[in-house]
């Protein structure tokens, strides 16, 4: 009886894990099928003799752009294989957190500037964290590019870490549109996106916050999410506080 019911619920695992990879490759084949209608499309305008060449340039930019966007997401996505793999590599090491976190903070300063949105870091100095630096950075490059793309104009966003029982404990809080709480628990889904149209106009494939988490794991680490719809988002990301601090 009990070997039965145990090949009943494997037989029921195995047409999950199906379904869900026969939705994953649907949604790839979408994902990947827009981008190139869209340049299917603008080549055949482009390619008008009675095109103004001011307006041929305009095509031909947006067929640059949809090109850029569809490298992205392969690449994305054979990032996320190799993860599947364990042949993605992490590197960890003893690092400081705020050093690394100002570092992202001043590489993006100027686009926040442009956009009006403030950046604040608030961290001790000794925090540490044992991190891969360049996965590191990476991960807090995509929340902060998410805050914005979320935020408007006179919002701030805040980054914060400390150090937590020998845990280290980041932060980014936005103040910007919020997250509905009924798509919160899909929103680290692989090609998930709350607004799907607006997201992929602005360059999202729903591929950012499913890398990050997977990077996150392969840390040894998690990462949550708090938010309010109107109020804003705050990531948690918890991750091993490094060999001073076991
Ligand atoms: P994308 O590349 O489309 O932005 P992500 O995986 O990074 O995809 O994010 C998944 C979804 O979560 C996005 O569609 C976006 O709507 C939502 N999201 C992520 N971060 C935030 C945020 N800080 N504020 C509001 N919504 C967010």
């Amino acid at each position: 009886g009990e070997l039965a019911a145990a090949i009943q619920t494997l037989a029921r695992d195995l047409e999950h894990l199906k379904n869900e990879r026969n939705d994953f490759l649907a949604n790839i084949a979408h994902e990947l099928r827009t981008p190139l209608t869209y340049i299917k499309g603008y080549a055949d305008i482009a390619s008008r003799s009675s095109l103004t060449s001011k307006d041929r340039e305009h095509y031909l930019n947006i067929i640059k752009e949809e090109s850029e966007q569809l490298t992205m997401l392969v690449k994305n996505l054979f990032a996320l294989a190799k993860m599947d793999q364990n042949q993605f590599s992490i590197l960890p090491e003893q690092v400081k957190l705020c050093d690394s976190l100002d570092k992202v903070i001043n590489r993006l300063h100027p686009v926040f500037e442009e956009k009006e949105v403030g950046l604040e870091l608030e961290c001790p100095e000794e925090v540490e964290g044992w991190v891969d630096p360049e996965r590191f950075q990476q991960v807090i490059l995509n929340l902060l590019d998410n805050a914005l793309k979320h935020s408007t104009a006179g919002g701030t966003i805040h980054v914060s870490s400390n150090q937590k029982e020998g845990r280290a404990v980041v932060k980014v809080r936005d103040e910007g549109s919020g997250i509905p709480s009924e798509e919160l628990p899909f929103i680290f889904d692989r090609l998930y996106r709350v607004d799907k149209s607006r997201s992929r106009a602005s360059g999202g494939s729903g591929l950012g916050l499913a890398i990050v988490k997977e990077i996150i794991r392969l840390h040894g680490g998690q990462i949550s999410v708090e938010s309010s719809l109107g109020n804003g988002t705050t990531f948690i990301i918890d991750l091993p506080g490094g060999e001073n601090n076991d």
